[in-house]
C-alpha cells in the first residue's frame, strides 16, 4: 500500500469536508509497474455527487462575485501548493500511473504553470466598456461565471489535465465538480489534500469518484451543471455531448488524437529524430499529442529509420522510480493488449520491424519496449486507431500534395507536426493540415500560455493562453441608457 502525507484521506471531497464513505465501496488502485494494490478509494454513491453539485451551488456567487484579487490569490496559492510539494505529488503519479518519476515532476511543474498562466492574466476576466456608443448608449462587457461545472479528467496526465481546468474555471469564479480517472485518483486526491490547507471558500471545488457511467450521467442531467469539461476518448465525448443535448449545455471536449509527423527530405534528421523520440516516449506512447502515423519522405526514409532505431535501442523500460529509466509500463493490459495487436496486425500485412521484439517475445508484465515498424499504410490499424503506446509506426510519402491530404486521413484534428527546412513550404503544409497544433520543426506539444485544442472530431473548444481562459465565462452585455 501506499503511504503518503497526502493520501491520509482516500474518499471524496465535499463541500469543504472529505466524506465518510458510510456504503463502505471502494475501488482499487494498481501500481502498473508491479501489479500490486497500492491503495483502495471510496466510489461514491448518486446521491454524493448530487450533493457535490449542490454544494457548488451554494460556493457559486452571482451578485456579489469573489473579486478578481481573490481569485488570483486562489490560483497562486495551488501552483504554490503544486511547486513545493513536486516530489511528492510526482512520485504519487509516477506509482499509479506509471511514468517516470522525474517526467512526473515535470508534469507537477506543467499543471503549476496553468495556475501561474491564470494568475497573471486574470485581468483579462475583467469587465470593460466598449468605445462606440452605439443607440445612445454605454455599452459595458461582463465576463460571468458560467455556474457549476463538471470537469471529467482521463488517467494519462492526472495533474496536468485538471489543472487546465480548473484553473480557468476558478479564474472564473466556477465551483467545480471533478472527477478523476479510475486508473489514477490519488494524484487527484493528493491536489485535493493541498487545496484542502487553502483559503477556497466551501463548495467551490469538490471531488468526487466511482461509476463513470453514473456521473456522466448525473452530470449531464442536473439543471444546476451548465457546462461540462471532458478530456479523454472520443467515444465517451460523443456520448457526453448527446446526453447533455436536451439541456443545450455548454461542452468543452478535449478527445482522441491521432497525429501525423511528417519529416521531408530536406529536414534535418539528427534534430527530427531527436524530437521525434521526446513526443513519442513521453508517457510511454500514451499521450493524445504522441506521433501516432510517422511519414518520412521517401528519400530519406532508410536514413531516418536507422537513427530512429539507433536511439530507440539505446532506451530503458522498467519501473518508473527506478534511476535511468525513459519509459514506465503501459498503464493497464488493455492498453498493453492494444499495442500488441497493432503490431502484430502491421506485421501480418507486410511491414518491417527496424527495432524492438516480435509479438511473441514481449512476455507477460505490462513493459512494452520501444517499437519502429517501416513500410506502415492506411489498411492497418496502427494507421486509423490511435495507438496509445511506444510504437512507431512510419509510411513512406513522395510528395507534398498526397502527405497533407494523407495526414488529414482520420476523423481527428488534434496534433501534427512538420520537419522541413523550406518556411514556405511549411506555411502551406500548416495551413492545409486540418489539426489544433502543428508543429514545425519541433515535436513539442501544449503549453500554459498558448491555446490548445482540437479541430473535426478531436473536440471542442481550448485550453491555455487567453482562448483557455475565457471558457467558462460567459459574456453579458450591459447596454446603460442613462
Ligand atoms: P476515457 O475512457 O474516455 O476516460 C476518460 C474519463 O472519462 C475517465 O475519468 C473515465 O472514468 C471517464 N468516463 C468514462 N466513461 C464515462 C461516462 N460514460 N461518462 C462520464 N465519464 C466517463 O479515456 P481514457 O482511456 O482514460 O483516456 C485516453 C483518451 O483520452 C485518448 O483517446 C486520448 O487521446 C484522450 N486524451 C485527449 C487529450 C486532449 O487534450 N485532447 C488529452 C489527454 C487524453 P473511469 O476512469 O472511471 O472509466
Amino acid at each position: 500500500m501506499i503511504e503518503s502525507p497526502l493520501l491520509e484521506k482516500l474518499t471524496g471531497y465535499i463541500n469543504g469536508r472529505w466524506t465518510s464513505n458510510e456504503q463502505g465501496n471502494t475501488f482499487d488502485v494498481y501500481n502498473p509497474a508491479t501489479g500490486e494494490v497500492i491503495a483502495q478509494a471510496a466510489s461514491m454513491t448518486e446521491d454524493e455527487v448530487k450533493k457535490a453539485v449542490e454544494a457548488g451551488k451554494s460556493a457559486l456567487r452571482l451578485t456579489s462575485p469573489y473579486p478578481i484579487e481573490t481569485r488570483r490569490k486562489w490560483l497562486e496559492d495551488i501552483r504554490d501548493a503544486l511547486k513545493a510539494n513536486k516530489e511528492e505529488v510526482g512520485r504519487i503519479l509516477c506509482m499509479e500511473h506509471g511514468k517516470p518519476w522525474p517526467e512526473a515532476q515535470g508534469e507537477v511543474d506543467y499543471a503549476a504553470g496553468f495556475f501561474d498562466y491564470c494568475a497573471k492574466h486574470i485581468q483579462a476576466l475583467d469587465a470593460h466598456t466598449i468605445p462606440e456608443k452605439p443607440k445612445d448608449c454605454t455599452w459595458t462587457v461582463h465576463y460571468r461565471p458560467i455556474g457549476v461545472t463538471g470537469l471529467i479528467v482521463p488517467w494519462n496526465f492526472p495533474i496536468g489535465m485538471i489543472a487546465k481546468k480548473l484553473s480557468a474555471a476558478l479564474a472564473a469564479g466556477c465551483p467545480s465538480v471533478i472527477k478523476p480517472a479510475s486508473e489514477t485518483p490519488l494524484t487527484m486526491i493528493a491536489l485535493f489534500s493541498l487545496m484542502d490547507k487553502l483559503d477556497l471558500p466551501d463548495g467551490m471545488v469538490n471531488l468526487i469518484m466511482g461509476k463513470a457511467s453514473m456521473i456522466g450521467r448525473v452530470l449531464c442531467e442536473h439543471p444546476d451543471v451548465p457546462m461540462l469539461s471532458f478530456t479523454g476518448s472520443t467515444e465517451v465525448g460523443r456520448q457526453l455531448y448527446v446526453d447533455s443535448a436536451p439541456q443545450v449545455k455548454k461542452l468543452a471536449l478535449e478527445l482522441g488524437g491521432n497525429a501525423p509527423f511528417i519529416v521531408f527530405d530536406d529536414a534535418d534528421l539528427d534534430a527530427a529524430a531527436d524530437n521525434l523520440i521526446a513526443n513519442k516516449f513521453r508517457g510511454g506512447g500514451q499521450t493524445c499529442v504522441c506521433a501516432n502515423r510517422v511519414f518520412v519522405h521517401e528519400k530519406v526514409a532508410e536514413a531516418f529509420g536507422e537513427k530512429l532505431a539507433e536511439r530507440v535501442n539505446r532506451m530503458t523500460v522498467g519501473d518508473g522510480m527506478k534511476e535511468g529509466v525513459d519509459i514506465g509500463p503501459l498503464v493497464n493490459k488493455q492498453g498493453f493488449d492494444k499495442v500488441k495487436r497493432h503490431l502484430e496486425d502491421a506485421l501480418g500485412k507486410g511491414a518491417t520491424l527496424v527495432a524492438g521484439k516480435q509479438p511473441a517475445e514481449l512476455g507477460d508484465g505490462l513493459f512494452f519496449p520501444p517499437t519502429v515498424v517501416l513500410g506502415v499504410n492506411r489498411e492497418m490499424c496502427c494507421y486509423q486507431e490511435e495507438t496509445f503506446g511506444p510504437l512507431v509506426p512510419m509510411a513512406l510519402f513522395s510528395s507534398e500534395e498526397e502527405v497533407i491530404a494523407a495526414g488529414n486521413d482520420t476523423e481527428f484534428g488534434l496534433a501534427s507536426y512538420v520537419f522541413t527546412a523550406d518556411p514556405e513550404r511549411a506555411q502551406r503544409v500548416a495551413g492545409g493540415l486540418r489539426f489544433g497544433h502543428v508543429g514545425w520543426n519541433t515535436g513539442t506539444g501544449p503549453t500554459p500560455e498558448a491555446p490548445f485544442g482540437g479541430m473535426k472530431a478531436s473536440g471542442i473548444g481550448r485550453e491555455g493562453g487567453l482562448e483557455g481562459l475565457f471558457e467558462f465565462v460567459e459574456a453579458q452585455t450591459v447596454p446603460r441608457g442613462f
